[in-house]
């Protein structure tokens, strides 16, 4: 009976990171709040992406037949936004059913008011309408705490939203390690260059769920379309009213995608002034938004033309991540003294 290594280190540091199948494309926000750094770090730190379709179902229970076209668009998204799947581990979430064990171990570990602060909890139940939280919604980031922690994970490229989740990640590691020995990694949450992209419609977070994104598949005269009906200053009436760049988005995606620095600041001026409307400035958005897409646009296509890359990825990524995870699982349950019947973590599950 193989018996577990002690507490191993992974040789190199590293990243997990994931994203919710909810939608069949990311959006400007996902890309400036993590997809940014996943591509810039993988090569720093070995790179575990996945894919939540369990978290999806914490907020979701119908046309769940889409999530597989879903977490086909994304990883499609994934490879042309630049990661590259052979040096990352691109993994499906169901796939590594031993997350949940993990789940269930960290939920004693965590009490039902703490579950209950955490804020996001209160934000989807507001904005996606919900009569009231499932129990999965309330254990949401304690799976995200499993995800994190079965990989030994040290850094976790999110967007602002998710910083009280990695907080409980922090948590719930460190507890573990006090209550059973150090098996757990303390991991680190890192925000991208723009913590949180605002939505079209000027509210506080765009959103795959919220009707509000621009994503990275929207084509030329989407995008145009899109950002000709943004959310502005409100308080401007006329192109001579002189405008705020406060809070106003179309600037915020100015100063995130436009590469065209002169341009931004000649419009920031003007626009102060009341010298140029808000027609030119989403037009020059729009413009700089697709010189932005193009390369994706066309890498995507070319990943999208190679029939079965993407299953043969997923399917890879998840025997990987599952042996990891199976480790971890095994070297918690050894710390926790769970050991009187240890073949439970070793027999072989077919699936
Ligand atoms: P949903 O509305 O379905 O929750 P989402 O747009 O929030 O979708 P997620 O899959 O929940 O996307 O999150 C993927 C990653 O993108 C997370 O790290 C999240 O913090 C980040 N993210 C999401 N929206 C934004 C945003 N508007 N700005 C910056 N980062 C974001
Ligand atoms: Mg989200």
């Amino acid at each position: 009976m193989p018996v577990p290594d002690p507490a191993t280190k992974p040789a190199r540091k590293r990243i997990l990171t994931g994203d919710r199948p909810t939608s069949e494309a990311f959006h400007l926000g996902n890309y400036v709040g993590t997809l940014a750094n996943r591509v810039r770090l993988q090569d720093e730190y070995e790179t575990f992406l996945l894919l939540a379709d369990l978290h999806l179902l914490t907020t979701r229970t119908t046309d769940l037949e889409e999530i597989g076209h879903n977490i086909h668009g994304l990883v499609l998204d994934y490879l042309s936004a630049g990661i590259d799947h052979a040096k990352t581990t691109i993994y499906l979430q169901s796939l590594v059913p031993e997350v949940l064990e993990l789940t269930w171990i960290f939920m004693s570990l965590v009490s039902v008011p703490r579950a209950q602060r955490i804020p996001t909890l209160k934000e989807q139940v507001r904005d996606l309408k919900l009569e009231s939280a499932s129990m999965a919604l309330l254990a949401y980031p304690i799976l995200q705490a499993a995800d994190i922690l079965m990989v030994k994970g040290d850094l976790v490229p999110v967007g602002k939203d998710q910083l009280s989740h990695i907080e409980l990640t922090r948590e719930t590691a460190r507890r573990f390690n006090d209550f059973f020995g150090p098996v757990f990694p303390v991991p680190e949450g890192l925000v991208g260059q723009v913590a949180t992209l605002p939505g079209l419609d000027g509210k506080a977070k765009m959103g795959k769920s919220l009707g509000n994104a621009i994503f990275l598949t929207d084509d030329a005269q989407t995008i145009e379309r899109k950002v000709m009906s943004m959310y502005t200053d409100p308080t401007r009436i006329h192109a001579t009213d002189p405008g705020h760049l406060r809070g106003n988005p179309v600037f915020m995606y100015h100063d995130a995608f436009n590469d065209d620095r002169e341009e931004v600041e000649d419009l920031k001026k003007r626009y102060r002034k009341g010298k140029v409307g808000d027609v030119e400035v989403k037009r020059l958005l729009a413009q700089a938004l697709n010189r932005f897409l193009d390369p994706i646009r066309e890498r995507r296509a070319s990943f999208a033309a190679r029939p079965g890359l993407v299953d043969e990825i997923i399917r890879e990524g998840s025997a990987r991540a599952r042996e990891e995870c199976r480790r971890t699982l095994a070297e918690a349950r050894e710390a926790m003294g769970l050991t009187y019947f240890r073949d439970a973590t070793t027999v072989q599950v077919t699936r």
